[in-house]
């Protein structure tokens, strides 16, 4: 007998009061003789005391075997200390720093809720352009006062008074270059949102990490040397090339795609067929850009370039689903390093 309920199992079939051995022989013993009676009475009663005081040595058994309340079983394994996982989206952004801090660059964070003079004025886009069609920004119902947040619109603008969660980190160009002199050497990395339906490869909450470097003789070679060199570091690939496009605050614009590092180009399913790798927009910084912010455009140049942290995220690691990235599912986030 192992356990308490076992024991008692067994005491109620031998000497219980009802539908045990000693009860039915109890019954039975009603149909017998009185001198039968008085001698196998008697053999029950001692047949029972004996059942009764091994069943009493066996309890006691027990109990000397029973840990003590609270005890603390030194042969258990000891419970296993949960570590935590940094979040994908934190790596990546990590190591972009972590590249161009070793550049040499500055790294910025700076406002989500942003005017639209340093959204979209300042970078050259005028109040008709689509990219600031109710479509793809957020405006705030209530305006803040820009005081209220340190934004300075310069008196004369023909900005109205919006303000708008940030559709792009490019607003920290304008913010830097208002208050420091060239040369500028920086990145701003954060949040961004758009009015996006969310799907495979869209969230209307994104994170953004843009690049700009101003100062004398800055061409379009040291554009495509720094991206090369992001390339290689964020994805071992260094292959890289231009094609044109078009950005208000660019010019000349350019999507820069690398060669894909996991076929090297031979064409598979990461690069749908095609052995490259859309990963930024970029391009030469507009010299509208730079008068708004009161720079010599005969004197300096310089580029520019922004890139998805989802979508680099999702390169590296072959997630199909940017909404994996939000969705908090430890199933997921373990996967990745601490
Ligand atoms: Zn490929």
């Amino acid at each position: 007998m192992r356990t308490d309920a076992e024991l008692q199992a067994l005491r109620n079939r031998w000497i219980g009061r009802s539908n045990s051995w000693t009860a039915a022989f109890m019954e039975a013993l009603k149909t017998a003789t009185p001198q039968q009676r008085k001698s196998l009475g008697k053999g029950a009663n001692d047949l029972k005391k004996d059942v009764e005081a091994a069943i009493a040595e066996r309890a006691s058994a027990l109990a000397a075997t029973r840990r003590p309340k609270n005890a603390v079983d030194l042969t258990l394994p000891g419970r296993g200390l949960q570590l935590g996982h940094r979040h994908p989206l934190s790596l990546v952004r990590d190591e972009v720093i972590d590249i161009f801090t070793r550049l040499g660059y500055q790294v910025l964070e700076g406002p989500e809720i942003e005017d639209d003079y340093h959204n979209f004025e300042a970078l050259n886009m005028p109040a008709d352009h689509p990219a600031r069609d109710m479509h793809d920004t957020l405006y705030l119902r209530t305006p803040l006062q820009p005081r209220s947040y340190g934004a300075e619109v310069p008196a004369g603008t023909k900005a109205a008074p919006l303000t708008l969660l940030r559709t792009h980190t490019s607003a920290m160009q304008i913010r830097h270059m208002e208050h420091n002199a060239p040369p500028v050497r920086l990145v701003a990395i954060g949040p961004v949102y758009r009015k996006d339906d969310l799907d495979l490869t869209h969230t209307p909450m994104f994170h953004q990490v843009e690049g700009l470097v101003v100062g004398k003789g800055i061409t379009l070679a040291d554009l495509k040397g720094t991206v090369s060199a992001m390339a290689r570091a964020l994805f071992g690939s260094a292959e890289v090339r231009f094609r044109p496009s078009f950005f208000p605050y660019t010019e000349p614009s350019a999507e820069v795609d690398i060669r894909c590092f996991k076929c090297a180009g031979a064409g598979c399913s990461l690069c749908k067929k095609s052995g490259w790798i859309e990963i930024l927009g970029s391009g030469m910084v507009h010299p509208a850009v730079f008068e708004a912010v009161g720079y010599d455009s005969d004197a300096v140049t310089g580029f520019a370039f922004g890139m998805g942290v989802e979508r680099v995220a999702q390169l590296k690691w072959g997630v199909g689903d940017i909404r994996l990235f939000y969705e908090n599912d430890l199933r997921f986030l373990e996967q990745f390093g601490i």
